[in-house]
């Protein structure tokens, strides 16, 4: 036997795939469907950025910046969490910059994660979380998020403490949520701090929609870090790309105690050292923009959730109200689908529509079988011409 008969890729990735993004994105583009199946915004961000990031460009800030990050970046971070959460971090030790909010994540989990280790995280979960897990040779005790009967999805308090034990190192915890829309309340952050500090564990915070829980929320954002005993033991981590309109970016950060940011750090300058010198200091002036960037910024996206709901309402879906994010979860039932992965793949012949099927983002695919996800972080024009195709989607069935 020859090393090409054998997948060479090591065991403990072989369980992922090609994301289901990529199948959908390729579908969008073959039918010429609408993709509301990917999370970015087909509108640029603010002009003030985008002229720093030029201006950037054109006066030298084109080679390696320092590994934490530039300095006015890392003010701009602590300022800012200052402003909107009343955190102090100091910007010298106590906050780095990342790759993106991803990088972040799969550095706080390679730096903290022994293998054998387990991380508890809420299902259906991002999908790059599994991954970094598994990189690592930790293993995931993903605790459900389900639907209730007032149409907001919530855990069973008895399943996330069933999901901690002894060998627990760490809770991954995502909110505002992706991709069901859920802002985790404070009673609920309360319960997810106290089995932190019952089981000695840290917490790592996805906050990348921090901008984006809608003023018809049950709660606000909180961040989990405000939580008594919390900030000296999570790395809280967030991104420009939602908040500023610019995925393709790839500019994050942590924040936390310094212990915890030098362990990320450690492991960050190996997996990328750094990244994006020119857009550093765009992002710092992102950052320091008034509040009424903020506030419209999340209005806009409010309006624009409400005419997509209206009209996946209209189509016939049983559409699950997200309290924040980009995106919204519908149920495929009353339209005769008893599964996503087989309704999304077929929905871009059908209606023209390009969505993801949730079921990808559990370890429990029942949980998930009937949900699908649309983003509504596209122009007014786009989300109505998908509706327009949606609604005929029943005669066409
Ligand atoms: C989009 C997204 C990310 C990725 O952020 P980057 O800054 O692009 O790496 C991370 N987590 C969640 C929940 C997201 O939706």
């Amino acid at each position: 036997m020859t090393s090409h008969d054998v997948d060479p890729l090591v065991a403990r990735m072989r369980p992922f795939g090609t994301t289901i993004f990529a199948e959908m994105s390729a579908l969008a583009l073959r039918t010429g469907a609408v993709n509301l199946g990917q999370g970015f915004p087909d509108t640029d961000g603010p002009p003030e950025m985008l002229a720093a990031a030029t201006q950037a460009l054109n006066t030298g800030h084109n080679q390696y910046p320092p590994g934490p990050g530039i300095p006015e970046l890392r003010a701009a971070v602590a300022a800012h969490q200052r402003r909107f959460w009343g955190l102090e971090y100091d910007p010298d030790g106590e906050v780095v910059v990342t790759a993106g909010a991803t990088e972040a994540v799969a550095a706080a989990i390679l730096a903290l994660c022994e293998p054998g280790d387990e991380v508890v995280c809420f299902e259906p979960y991002y999908d790059s979380y599994a991954a970094s897990i598994a990189l690592a040779g930790a293993t995931r005790r993903p605790v459900t998020l389900r639907p209730g009967v007032d149409g907001r999805y919530a855990f069973d308090p008895d399943d996330l403490r069933n999901a901690f034990s002894a060998r627990t190192r760490l809770v991954l915890l995502n909110s505002p949520h992706n991709p069901t829309g859920k802002v985790f309340t404070p009673d609920e952050l309360t319960l997810v701090a106290e089995l932190c500090q019952e089981h000695g564990a840290y917490a790592v915070t996805d906050e990348v929609y921090e901008h984006l829980a809608f003023t018809d929320a049950t709660s606000g954002h909180v961040p989990l870090a405000t939580l008594p005993g919390m900030r000296e033991r999570t790395l809280r981590i967030s991104s420009a790309g939602k908040t500023f309109s610019c995925t393709g970016w790839k500019v994050g950060w942590a924040s936390g105690p310094a212990a915890l940011v030098s362990a990320l750090l450690r492991v960050k300058q190996f997996l990328t050292y750094v990244n994006a010198a020119p857009l550093q200091p765009a992002v710092a002036v992102a950052l320091a923009l008034p509040d009424d960037y903020f506030t419209a910024f999340r209005a806009d996206l409010q309006v624009r959730r409400d005419q997509l709901i209206d009209g996946l309402t209209a189509a016939g879906f049983d559409v699950y109200t997200p309290e924040g994010t980009y995106f919204v979860t519908a149920d495929i039932t009353a339209l005769g689908g008893t599964d996503g992965v087989g309704f999304c793949r077929t929905l871009p012949e059908r209606s023209g529509v390009v969505a993801v099927p949730t079921q990808v983002f559990y370890d429990d695919p029942e949980a998930g079988r009937r949900l699908i996800r649309f983003a509504f972080c596209k122009r007014q024009e786009v989300l109505a011409e998908a509706v327009t195709r949606l609604r005929r989607l029943p005669e066409v069935r």
